[in-house]
């Protein structure tokens, strides 16, 4: 629906502009009201050249679409019930945990083993473990390649799936033919679309995951919400949208918390939403909170730092990762908050 500026448009506006739909194979139908009149597009308002183009002209306000801009990520898209496994948990559905460390120690690999069975022991349905890192700074560790044999041991030896973050194509393609079962890409990355497209296209017809962090200076929830359509445009649906915090931090956290988004994002795309309570708040003593809001606020599962000795850790793990007993507690609250969130969304939507 177009908005002009002014009540009406000039005969001279209203032909300029039916003139740019015809462009695009659409048509403008006038809607005049009492005080305004108001333009419809019939056809095809998907098209973003024509959304820009007419967005350009200067007597146009906005445009107010009907149509969802995602064609595939969007809820009513031939995906709406696509589902995807993490380890046995089938996601939107099922509650899922995906834990472990921020960072593989290329020093104390035993410590990441031991850390991997017990995030198994406490209830999780996927390790994580940092193999190479996104740092602030050049001069902090930048991870090791030599520890994805690390984490593909700790699979060998749980049974558990594994996840990892990738930042360029050459470590997707190492990623890929290791088959780590879901790659992360992180933050950082999250607005590197020649990334989302490489990563989407390399994992087209595998049942590899892909999990995406919400970028920490993304704006409305459409910008992320496309930058997964990047990867499903690609081939690829299994994709999960990671909330993790955004910037400016509220002060005192890491980050600015962004669990809430959960529903918003649902209203609008299908896919699974996984939130990372971790980097949002960015310390232990917070993060069982920020975990069971996440759960409270309708996410699919969550991805959290756990470290069997977060002291001795390496990355985030001395400052957020939790241990593995209270990821047992935690995961058994949100298992309990997802049933009876599930139980609520069925009363509100009239079910
Ligand atoms: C991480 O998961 O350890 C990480 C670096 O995450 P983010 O990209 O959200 O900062
Ligand atoms: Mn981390």
């Amino acid at each position: 629906m177009i908005i002009p500026l002014h009540p009406r448009l000039s005969e001279a506006q209203e032909r300029e502009l039916t003139e740019v739909a015809a462009e695009f194979n659409v048509r403008i139908q006038p809607i005049h009201g009492a005080e305004r009149s108001i333009y419809a597009i019939l056809g095809d308002e998907t098209v973003q050249e024509l959304i820009t183009r007419i967005e350009g002209l200067p007597y146009i306000e906005r445009i107010d679409r009907i149509q969802s801009p995602f064609k595939l990520m969007a809820k009513e898209s031939k995906l709406s019930k696509h589902q995807i496994a993490v380890g046995k948990r089938m996601i939107p559905g099922d509650f899922c945990v995906i834990a472990g460390q921020c960072t593989i120690d290329p020093k104390n690999k035993n410590f990441f083993l031991e850390t991997s069975h017990a995030v198994k022991e406490a209830g999780a349905d996927m390790i994580r473990g940092g193999v190479w890192k996104p740092r602030t700074s050049p001069h902090s560790f930048q991870g090791d390649a030599r520890c994805l044999e690390f984490l593909l041991e700790a699979r060998e030896q749980t049974g558990l799936q594994i996840n990892t973050e990738v930042m360029d194509f050459e470590q997707a393609r190492i990623c890929i033919d290791a088959k780590v079962d879901c790659l992360q890409i992180g933050a950082r990355s999250a607005l590197n679309y020649r990334l989302l497209q490489e990563v989407g296209r390399l994992t087209k017809g595998t049942d590899i995951r892909v999990l995406l962090k919400r970028g920490m200076h993304m704006g409305p929830v459409s910008e992320f919400i496309l930058a997964g359509e990047y990867i499903v445009a690609q081939g690829n649906p299994n994709i999960m949208l990671c909330p993790r915090g955004t910037m400016p931090p509220l002060e005192g956290y890491r980050n600015h918390p962004d669990e809430s988004i959960t529903p918003l994002l649902k209203e609008k795309t299908w896919a699974p939403v996984v939130v990372d309570p971790s980097h949002s708040v960015g310390k232990a003593v917070f993060v069982p909170h920020a975990s069971l809001a996440a759960a409270a606020y309708g996410a699919d599962g969550i991805l959290i730092e756990t470290h069997c000795q977060p002291k001795k850790g390496v990355g985030d793990d001395p400052k957020q990762a939790v241990t593995p007993d209270m990821l047992g507690h935690i995961i058994r609250e949100c298992r309990e908050i997802h049933s009876r969130v599930q139980k609520i969304s069925k009363v509100a939507q009239g079910a």
